[in-house]
């Protein structure tokens, strides 16, 4: 492998400890940030999402907050524990674990959460203050990226290069692309309909493969020297986990290349665990 390998582990946790930092900080002047979290029903990657977030509240020092809710819930109930954590001062953020049960309304619930407790960056309000450059929240996993370029190639310019993003969910691939954007690169958005993925991925000096397709992007879709950061998360036939990018191949030809598992992965948490501890400041000192 000649690529360099952006450990997003290691940039994970180097943005925890700094949060970590920052939270005493706030206890000393007696601040204390409180993430809610609710669960509805059994999902067991759910059950492991959530476990995952509250023990990164824990390990920062942040108060968790857990509702975990019978997958029978009604639209009224969760409706209604939003709308009392809404009204809650000592709560910063509010985040409900997706996906829902099929009966619920997802659209709705994340309407429901006030905008400046929608830590997970899902609210129209915050999606639209990123479109037109406004303070907001931005959705945690392409967050996570641009940290991840910024932090792992620490003397690479984003600006003016050419960015092929493939996917584009409202989570993930649009997102990425205000963001890449934002950093004054030149944004392509590719997906299931674009003709002619090879060529146009050839064309970027960074890929950013959000599709969840295992393989889906391979030495044939990358120029020699591109920048590849992969969010996909498969399972591949020998069950193991497994990115978009054939990492094997597309390593031997790329200048940087982000793994799955311990690339992209890592940094959505971190990069919610930063969402929540701006929110803090936003309530509780008016910043
Ligand atoms: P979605 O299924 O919502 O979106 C996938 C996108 O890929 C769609 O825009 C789709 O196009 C496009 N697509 C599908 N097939 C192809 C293809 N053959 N060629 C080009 N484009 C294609 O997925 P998400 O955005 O939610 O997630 C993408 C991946 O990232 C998944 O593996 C997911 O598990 C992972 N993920 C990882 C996170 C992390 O923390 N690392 C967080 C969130 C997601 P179209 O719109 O035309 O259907």
């Amino acid at each position: 492998m000649s690529a360099t390998l952006i450990d997003g582990k290691a940039i994970s946790q180097q943005i925890k400890d700094e949060l970590k930092e920052k939270c005493l900080e706030l206890k000393d002047k007696g601040i204390e940030v409180t993430l809610a979290v609710i669960l509805v029903g059994s999902d067991p990657a759910s059950q492991v999402y959530v476990r995952n977030k509250k023990r990164a509240c824990e390990y920062i020092g942040y108060n968790s907050l857990s509702y975990e809710l019978p997958e029978d819930t009604t639209m009224e109930k969760l409706l209604g524990i939003i709308d009392e954590l809404n009204n809650r001062s000592d709560v910063d953020g509010i985040l409900v674990q997706m996906p829902l049960p099929k009966h619920m309304d997802e659209k709705k619930v994340i309407n429901a959460i006030r905008p400046d407790k929608d830590v997970d960056g899902f609210h129209p309000m915050n999606v639209g203050a990123l479109v037109v450059g406004d303070k907001g929240f931005v959705s945690c996993t392409p967050a996570g990226v641009i940290q991840l370029l910024k932090r792992g190639l620490p003397d690479y310019d984003i600006s003016g290069k050419e960015c092929v993003i493939v996917g584009r969910s409202n989570i993930v691939g649009k997102p990425m692309s205000l963001l890449m954007l934002r950093e004054n690169a030149t944004v392509t958005v590719a997906h299931s309909r674009t003709s002619n993925l090879k060529e146009v991925c050839k064309r970027a000096d960074i890929i950013i493969a959000a599709v969840g397709k295992a393989g889906v992007i391979t030495k044939d879709h990358v120029k020699p020297g591109a920048v590849v950061i992969d969010v996909g998360i498969n399972r591949g036939d020998d069950g193991k986990l497994c990115g978009d990018v054939k990492f094997d191949e597309v390593s031997e030809i790329a200048h940087a290349i982000t793994p799955v598992p311990g690339g992209v992965g890592p940094m959505t948490i971190a990069m919610l665990m930063n969402n929540c501890y701006e929110a803090a400041l936003s309530h509780k000192l008016g910043e």
